[in-house]
């Protein structure tokens, strides 16, 4: 969380981003986070309410956790001086695989964080428990 905090104040007052590396977890078991990986934001017109991954850059990300055994479980994103719950355009974009976590950064300092994840039926996020071990 110290290297999340990090990535989404340096970002302040734009949106940033990243990819939280781990193992999935089965339906009964939650997915588990184990590093963050910082990611650009590729938005250039309004880049301080929106964020998209350079996919170029995922497939970089993605292809390096593979090669360890590991993969991406989940994005984190942060709302500058909003809350953090996940936008429409956050969800017009989501996958029902990944946690999404988002983080308000208030004032150039990363505040409340929650987590969500994309209810496949419903097309809705729904929260999901977070814990930091
Ligand atoms: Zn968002």
């Amino acid at each position: 969380m110290d290297a999340v905090a990090q990535h989404l104040e340096a970002g302040y007052p734009n949106e940033a981003c990243g990819a939280l590396i781990g193992r999935a977890g089965d339906g009964t078991q939650p997915h588990q986070a184990l590093e963050f990986r910082p990611m650009r934001n590729a938005v250039t017109d309004r880049p301080w309410d929106r964020y998209v991954l350079d996919p170029l850059e995922q497939l970089q990300v993605q292809k390096d956790a593979e090669a360890r055994g590991l993969e991406i479980i989940g994005f984190v994103h942060s709302h500058p001086d909003h809350p953090p719950r996940p936008s429409q355009f956050d969800t017009e974009r989501a996958w029902p695989f990944y946690s999404y976590v988002v983080a308000a950064v208030a004032q150039g300092k990363m505040a409340e964080v929650r987590a969500w994840r994309l209810d496949e039926g419903t097309k809705t996020f729904r929260e999901e428990p977070l814990t930091i071990d």
